[in-house]
C-alpha cells in the first residue's frame, strides 16, 4: 500500500499532460503518442511505449504510475455473463467493477466513489458507508482494466453505467471529467451516449448537468412514489423531495430533449402495488421518461424481498396504460452480489465480502 504515490496518468487530460511534455523541452505530438498509446493500444506499462525514445520512456517511469488499480478476486455469474472484479485503490481501499455481457452489448457497471454516503437502505454500498471519493483517473482506469480484457478477444466495451459504488453527481468533477477522458476523440472516443449516469437525486447537479446539454443519459433513482416512503428508503429524499426532484427533471428534459429513465427496485408489499403504479404514473405524466423496474436484490442488512414475476408485470400493465414506457429488467450476477444495490466490499475489514 502506498500512501504517497506518484501522480497517476489516467488523471491527467490531454492538455495536462501537453503541458507536462512541454515542460520537459518534449515536442507536442509526444504528448498525443502517449495518449493514443493509453486509450487505444491500451498500454499499461512505460516499457510499452516503444515508439519513444528511452529517456523519455525512463521519464515517464519515475513521473507518473501507470496503474492505479489491483485486481484481486474475479467472480463469474453462473450463466457466465456477469463478472465482477475486486479493485483494490493505492491506499488499500476497495471498490468494485461489473461487465455484464448480454444484447450483444459489453456494459460496465463501475463506481465512482469507495464506498457511499447516501445510505440508501436497501443498499450495500450504502450499508458499508462512505469512505472517499475516486479520482477520475480511478474512475478511467475502470473502463481500461475491463477494455484490455475484452481486447483478448477481439472485444470492445460498449456501453458505461455509472452505478457502481457510489453517487456519481456526489463526485461530480471527477466523474464528468473521466467521462470526458474516454469521451476524447483522438483517444478511446466512446461516445457520451454510452454512458449513463444514475443519481439519487441531488438536484443541484441535475440542474448543473441539464445546463451543460450533454448527450450523456440520465437516470434517476426514484423507488417509491410519495415522500414518506422515498424517504425510509432513500434518506437524501428528505433533503430533496419528490416534488422538486421532479421539476428537476421537467427543466431537464427541456434544456435538453433527453429522456430520463427512472429507476425502480420492486420491493414486494412496499413499492409494488397497484396503487404505488397509479400514483407513480401520476407523477410521471407528460414526462418524457422511460421507467426501469427490477425486483430487488437481496442485501444482507435490509429484509425486504422481491416482488413476484405476476406483481411486476401488473406494475407495468398500469404504468403502460398510462402511457409511460416501462421495461422489466432481468436481475443479473445475483449469485456472485454483482446485481444493482449488491456491490460491498472493504478491503480494510477483517471478513471483506470478497
Ligand atoms: S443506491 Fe447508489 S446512491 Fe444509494 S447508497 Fe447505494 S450506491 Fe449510494
Amino acid at each position: 500500500m502506498s500512501t504517497n504515490p506518484l501522480p497517476l496518468i489516467y488523471d491527467l487530460s490531454l492538455e495536462d499532460l501537453t503541458q507536462t511534455l512541454q515542460t520537459w523541452g518534449e515536442p507536442a505530438y509526444r504528448a498525443l503518442q502517449i495518449w493514443q498509446g493509453l486509450y487505444i493500444q491500451l498500454w499499461n506499462t512505460p516499457e510499452q511505449f516503444t515508439n519513444l525514445p528511452l529517456p523519455l520512456r525512463d521519464r515517464l517511469a519515475t513521473s507518473f504510475r501507470f496503474s492505479g488499480l489491483t485486481p484481486g478476486a474475479v467472480l463469474q455469474s453462473s450463466d457466465g455473463e456477469t463478472i465482477k472484479t475486486l479493485l483494490t485503490l493505492h491506499d488499500g481501499r476497495a471498490i468494485e467493477a461489473v461487465l455484464m455481457r448480454y444484447d450483444e452489448r459489453n456494459t460496465l457497471c463501475i463506481s465512482s466513489q469507495a464506498g457511499c454516503a447516501m445510505g440508501c437502505v436497501f443498499c450495500a454500498t450504502g450499508q458499508m458507508g462512505f469512505k472517499r471519493h475516486l479520482t477520475s483517473g480511478e474512475i478511467v482506469e475502470q473502463v481500461l482494466y475491463y477494455a484490455r480484457k475484452l481486447k483478448q478477444t477481439d472485444e470492445r466495451v460498449t456501453n458505461i453505467v455509472l452505478m457502481g459504488m457510489g453517487e456519481p453527481f456526489h463526485n461530480y468533477e471527477a466523474t464528468i471529467a473521466a467521462i470526458d477522458r474516454l469521451n476524447h476523440p483522438q483517444g478511446a472516443n466512446l461516445g457520451e451516449r454510452r454512458f449513463t449516469i444514475s443519481t439519487v437525486g441531488l438536484i443541484p447537479f441535475i440542474q448543473r448537468f441539464a445546463s451543460e446539454k450533454r448527450q450523456i443519459n440520465l437516470a434517476i433513482s426514484l423507488h417509491a412514489a410519495t415522500d414518506e416512503e422515498r424517504s425510509n428508503l432513500l434518506p437524501v429524499n428528505k433533503r430533496y423531495p419528490i416534488s422538486e426532484l421532479l421539476i428537476a427533471c421537467r427543466d431537464y428534459v427541456e434544456q435538453t430533449g433527453r429522456r430520463i429513465t427512472f429507476e425502480w427496485a420492486l420491493i414486494n408489499g412496499v413499492n409494488d402495488t397497484p396503487e404505488t403504479a397509479h400514483q407513480l404514473a401520476n407523477l410521471l405524466k407528460g414526462l418524457l421518461c422511460h421507467v426501469n423496474v427490477i425486483p430487488l436484490n437481496p442485501t444482507q442488512k435490509f429484509a425486504g424481498q422481491a416482488t413476484t414475476r405476476t406483481r411486476a408485470e401488473a406494475f407495468k400493465t398500469i404504468l403502460e396504460k398510462s402511457g409511460i414506457p416501462c421495461t422489466i429488467r432481468i436481475r443479473r450476477g445475483i449469485d456472485i452480489q454483482a446485481g444493482c444495490g449488491q456491490l460491498a466490499t472493504d478491503a480494510n475489514q477483517s471478513n471483506p465480502v470478497l
